[in-house]
C-alpha cells in the first residue's frame, strides 16, 4: 500500500525565516500540522505570535530602506526568474510535500500547483523592468510626470487549499514591484511555504525582503493585519476573517485587497454540447476536493435537460477514485482537517432538513488501512435544491454541489445574481449571443463559457461584491502592491506671478 507518508517517517521541523534566519519562536512555542489523509503528524512547526511578527515587519522595513530598494528592477527580476527555476527544479519534491499536508491527488499538485506557481513567478519576473510612470500633457510651460513606487512592507495572509499557488499570487507581484513581504501560512498547510523560504535563500534574496512566520490567524495573522509598521495587507481566505482583517486594518489606514468566498453559479442550458458540460460539473466542484473559492457549487440546469444531465452527472461521480492522494490514479483525496469534514457533515444534515435530497454521496467512504484515519468524503450531489437555501447560500468548501433548475434567461440570471458573492460563474450553451449577455449581466469577477476553472499568470482573478476586492495576477496585480507619485517641474524659470512681483 502506498501511502502519503511511510509509517516510520519523523516529523519534519521546521523554524521561521526572519531576516534571512531560521528560528524558534520567542515563546518556544511549535505547533503540528496532519497528513490529512492518515491523520498521522507530517510537521512540526515553530508558532510564531507578535513578539515574532514584530521582529519580521522591522526586518521586512530594513531591507526595504536597504539594500532592496537600491537593486535595479533588472535584478530584482533576475532573481525572481531564478526563484522559478528553482521551484521547478525540485517540483516533484514540493509536489509531493503539498499532497501530503493539504491531502490534494498528487496528479493535482504535480501538473496544476506546481507548474502555475513556477508560472506566477516566471510572469512577475519579466515585469519588474516593465513598471513605468507616464508624462501627463499638462498646460503652460509645466513639465509633470508620475513615478510608480512600490509601497513599502507588504503582509500577506493566505489560506490552504493551494498553499504554495496562493504564496506565488501573493509574493512573485509583491516583490516584482520592490516591496518586501512578511507572509503567514495557514496553520493547516505551512510545509510547502517553509520550503519556499529555503528556495528564496537560495536564489539569493537579500536578508529580510521575504519572512515567513507560520502561526495561527487568532494570533499571528491578528498581529501582522492589525500591526502599524505595515503598508499593506492582503488576503485570501473566508469572506468572516476578511472583514475582520478590513477592521483591523482601518486603525491604521493600512491598504488591503481581500480575496473571499464564493457561491458561483455553474449554467448548463439544454442547447449546451451536454457531455461537455458535465465534465465542467465534474471540474467545477469536485476538483481539489471542492475546496476552492470559485467552485461551480451551484449547479444550474435548465428545466427541460435536467433529468438527462443528472443521470450522467450521477453516472461520472459515482466513478470518481476516492483515496489515497500519492496514488497517481487517485481523482480526490482527503479534505483538508477534521474541521472542514465535520463542517460538511454538517450541511448535509442541514440540506436534509430543508427538504433537499442527497441525489448521490453524502458519507464518508469507507477506506481500509491508514486511511480510515483521514478527513475523506464522498463526492455528493444534491438534488431539489432552492436559491434561497442555506446550502445554496453559504459557503460549504467541500465536493457538495447544489443543483436548482430554471425556466429562461431572465430567471437564471436572477437567481445566479441572488447571492452574497461574486467570485466566479460558468455557462454552457452553443448560443454565442446568450453566452456574451450572460458575460455582461453576472455580477462577478470570472466568467467561464463552455470551459471552468482556468487560470493563468497574466490573467486577473478577484471579486465582486463580498467576494473582495483587488485583483490578482495580470498587470492588475502590480497596482495592488504600488502607488503613483506625481512630480511638478517648472520648465519656464520665472517666478509664480499669483501675488504679484
Ligand atoms: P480562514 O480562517 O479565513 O483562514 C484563512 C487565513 O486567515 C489563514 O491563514 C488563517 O490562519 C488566517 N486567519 C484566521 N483568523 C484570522 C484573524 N482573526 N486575523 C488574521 N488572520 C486570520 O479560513 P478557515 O478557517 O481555514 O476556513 C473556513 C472557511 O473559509 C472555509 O470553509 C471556506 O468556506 C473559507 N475559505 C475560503 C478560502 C478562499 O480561497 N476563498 C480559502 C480557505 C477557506 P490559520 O489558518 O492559521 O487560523
Ligand atoms: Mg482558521
Amino acid at each position: 500500500m502506498s501511502s502519503a507518508q511511510p509509517a516510520s517517517e519523523t516529523p519534519r521541523k521546521y523554524q521561521l525565516l526572519i531576516d534571512g534566519q531560521w528560528m524558534d519562536a520567542e515563546s518556544g512555542k511549535t505547533f503540528e500540522t496532519p497528513n490529512p489523509a492518515t491523520g498521522k503528524t507530517l510537521a512540526e512547526v515553530a508558532e510564531a505570535d507578535k513578539a515574532d511578527v514584530d521582529k519580521a515587519v522591522a526586518a521586512a522595513r530594513r531591507a526595504f530602506e536597504g539594500k532592496w530598494s537600491k537593486m535595479s528592477a533588472r535584478d530584482r527580476g533576475r532573481l525572481l526568474y531564478k526563484l522559478s527555476q528553482l521551484i521547478e527544479s525540485k517540483s516533484q519534491e514540493l509536489a509531493a510535500l503539498e499532497t501530503a499536508d493539504n491531502g490534494k491527488p498528487i496528479r493535482e499538485s504535480a501538473y496544476v500547483d506546481l507548474p502555475q506557481v513556477a508560472e506566477n513567478f516566471e510572469y512577475f519576473a519579466g515585469f519588474a523592468t516593465k513598471i513605468e510612470g507616464e508624462t501627463i500633457p499638462v498646460p503652460g510651460q509645466m513639465f509633470n510626470y508620475t513615478l510608480r513606487e512600490p509601497l513599502g512592507v507588504c503582509g500577506q495572509i493566505i489560506p490552504w487549499n493551494f498553499p504554495l499557488l496562493m504564496a506565488a499570487w501573493k509574493l512573485a507581484p509583491a516583490l516584482a514591484a520592490g516591496n518586501t513581504v512578511v507572509l503567514k501560512p495557514a496553520e493547516q498547510t505551512p510545509v510547502t511555504a517553509m520550503e519556499l523560504g529555503k528556495l528564496i535563500q537560495e536564489a539569493g534574496f537579500p536578508d529580510g525582503v521575504v519572512n515567513i512566520v507560520p502561526g495561527f490567524g487568532e494570533t499571528a495573522g491578528a498581529a501582522l493585519a492589525s500591526h502599524p509598521g505595515i503598508d499593506k495587507i492582503a488576503f485570501t481566505g473566508s469572506t468572516e476573517v476578511g472583514k475582520m482583517i478590513a477592521h483591523a486594518a482601518a486603525d491604521n489606514l493600512t491598504r488591503v485587497s481581500l480575496e473571499l468566498g464564493g457561491k458561483a453559479p455553474n449554467i448548463v442550458f439544454a442547447d449546451a454540447n451536454i457531455e461537455q458540460a458535465v465534465s465542467g460539473a465534474m471540474m467545477g466542484i469536485f476538483f481539489n476536493q471542492g475546496q476552492v473559492c470559485c467552485a461551480g457549487s451551484r449547479l444550474f440546469l435548465e428545466e427541460s435537460v435536467k433529468d438527462e444531465f443528472l443521470e450522467r452527472f450521477k453516472e461520472r461521480a459515482g466513478r470518481i477514485k476516492v483515496g489515497d492522494p500519492m496514488d497517481k490514479g487517485t481523482q480526490m483525496g482527503p479534505q483538508v482537517s477534521s474541521e472542514q469534514l465535520g463542517r460538511i457533515k454538517g450541511y448535509v444534515d442541514i440540506a436534509r432538513g430543508e427538504g433537499a435530497t442527497v441525489f448521490v454521496g453524502g458519507e464518508c467512504p469507507q477506506l481500509e488501512g491508514d486511511f480510515q484515519n483521514g478527513y475523506f468524503f464522498q463526492p455528493t450531489i444534491f438534488s431539489e435544491v432552492k436559491n434561497e437555501m442555506r446550502v445554496a447560500q453559504e459557503e460549504i468548501f467541500g465536493p457538495v454541489v447544489s443543483v436548482i433548475t430554471f425556466r429562461d434567461e431572465d430567471d437564471l440570471i436572477r437567481q445566479a445574481n441572488e447571492t452574497l458573492y461574486g467570485l466566479s460563474a460558468g455557462i454552457w450553451t452553443q448560443d454565442i449571443t446568450r453566452a456574451h449577455r450572460f458575460a455582461r449581466e453576472i455580477k462577478a469577477g470570472t466568467v467561464w463559457i463552455n470551459t471552468f476553472n482556468m487560470f493563468n499568470a497574466a490573467s486577473p482573478f478577484g471579486g465582486y461584491k463580498q467576494s473582495g476586492y483587488g485583483r490578482e495576477m495580470g498587470k492588475h496585480a502590480l497596482e495592488m502592491y504600488t502607488q503613483v507619485k506625481s512630480v511638478w517641474v517648472d520648465l519656464s524659470g520665472k517666478p509664480i506671478g499669483w501675488f504679484g512681483k
